[in-house]
């Protein structure tokens, strides 16, 4: 196993201890689940169930409405009893599915196991079944996976990337589904190989996750026909951003503006692929997902795998509630995720975590040093600074010129800021307004 990285990048502090050394355990049934038929990137999905229909477990509520969209699967078995329009993070308004909970019928569903033909095994079948699961890139980036998996005429994927890197800090779920379900992980990466025989399928975590490096090292030994490798990446952010994965597993470098498929590279999540397991398997659609709920303002660190919709005042319960009132709450980790203003949200495809802070919020912007750390810091080669400054004076068609719209909003430049300048929020607005007005 090889420690490799990428250039630039920053170390923030891991705060990992809290929840790495605890299992995942199961939330109890809520009794009501409120469910987003937007929770990827691309168009809401469409309600195809309304008020007052009864729903299974694992039936479609929401279908795909285009080819960057993904459906919408049911948790559980229950009534519903309103479709609302309420916030998603980030402050978009989206439609939710409000369910009752039939907790009997719920607990009495099951997914068994099956054959899976594997020599059958094609693209089209591959992505086919991910697309009937409604599977997403669950790192936070949503994705859909079947449209990640069908290469455009003409272009091949050579490199399969397994991300395990989970940079960010507190988060902790990719790190347990490693550890804890290496055997499904593994069958499912066999799956995709045989029906995109990939050169190199190379499994990239950060070495400070060095016994789930280990379970899934043994677990590919057992593989040999697959051109398979782990490599363990050294400690640093944003080691999982899909561009910097790519470039230090295989160094190759993504152009700027251009996707992973630009170098033969396909770039999965552990819990995707755990996910493609399931519904290769046990033909079960993506309803539920593992995620890390920690900070200090949390009373009993978790790791907890939850049903999708599930109100996150929920997860805070099961873990022994807030210690006392948050000053500050995140959906995703502290570099990328989004502040959130109330608790009244629900679990989504794409919620890696929720972080609670018992500590004052954002820090008042002072003036640009023109130190250079954020410059030397950008994993993209971007000129921070200079794009938030041009967001600030409105001149988008000039933040555009300095790339703004290859910035991954990592958060890396912000970090290290001595005058504490909003620079995602600047960029991510630039980016926003490039996008609205066409340029
Ligand atoms: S400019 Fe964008 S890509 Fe570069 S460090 Fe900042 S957030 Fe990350
Ligand atoms: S890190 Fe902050 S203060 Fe330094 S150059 Fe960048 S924006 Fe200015």
């Amino acid at each position: 196993m090889v420690k490799t990285s990428f250039p630039k990048g920053v170390h923030p502090p891991e705060e990992k201890d809290r929840t790495s050394n605890i299992p995942i355990t199961d939330l109890p049934l809520p009794e009501k689940i409120l469910i987003p038929l937007s929770q990827h990137l691309g168009k809401p999905a469409k309600a195809t169930k309304g008020r007052g229909d009864t729903v299974t477990v694992g039936e479609r509520i929401g279908e795909a409405d285009g080819f960057i969209s993904a459906h919408v699967h049911s948790p559980v078995s229950g009534k519903i009893k309103k479709l609302v329009q309420l916030p998603l993070p980030g402050g978009r308004m989206g439609e939710y599915m409000e369910i009752e909970v039939d907790k009997e019928a719920t607990e009495a569903f099951s997914f068994p196991e099956k054959e899976f033909d594997l020599e059958n095994a094609t693209q089209e079948t591959v992505a086919q079944a991910l697309k009937e699961a409604g599977i997403v890139g669950m790192g936070g980036a949503t994705f859909p996976a079947n449209v990640k998996f069908t290469p455009p005429k003409g272009k091949t994927l050579d490199s399969l990337i397994i991300n395990g890197a989970e940079c960010e800090p507190y988060l902790t779920c990719d790190h347990r589904m490693m550890l804890e379900h290496a055997a499904e992980i593994m069958a499912a990466i066999r799956i995709l190989h045989k029906a995109y025989a990939f050169e190199q399928i190379l499994v990239g975590i950060e070495e400070n996750k060095s016994d789930a490096a280990q379970a899934l090292k043994e677990e590919a030994d057992k593989y040999q026909d697959l051109p398979i490798q782990v490599i363990t990446t050294k400690v640093k952010y944003p080691q999982g951003a899909e561009k910097m994965l790519i470039q230090a597993l295989t160094g190759r470098i993504v152009p700027m503006g251009k996707l992973p498929l630009e170098v033969g590279a396909v770039v999965s999540n552990v819990q995707t692929v755990y996910a493609m397991y399931e519904a290769f398997y046990r033909e079960k659609p993506l309803i539920e997902r593992v995620l890390t709920v920690t900070g200090d303002g949390i009373a009993e660190p978790k790791n907890i795998r939850a049903p999708l919709g599930t109100p996150i005042a929920k997860l805070y319960e099961f873990c022994g509630g807030m210690k006392s009132e948050p000053r500050k709450m995140i959906a995703g980790g502290p570099m990328m995720g989004i502040a959130l203003p109330t608790i009244d949200y629900s679990v989504m495809k794409g919620s890696s975590g929720y972080l609670l802070f018992d500590r004052p919020s954002v820090p008042e912007e002072g003036p640009c040093i023109m130190c250079g750390r954020c410059v030397q810091a950008c994993p993209m080669n971007l000129v921070p600074l200079r794009i938030a400054a041009l967001a600030k004076a409105e001149q988008y068609a000039d933040a555009k010129e300095y790339d703004a719209t290859s910035c991954v909003e990592c958060g890396a430049c912000a970090y290290g800021c001595p005058a504490k300048i909003r620079l995602v929020a600047w960029i991510r607005y630039a980016k926003n307004f490039i996008n609205i007005r066409g340029l």
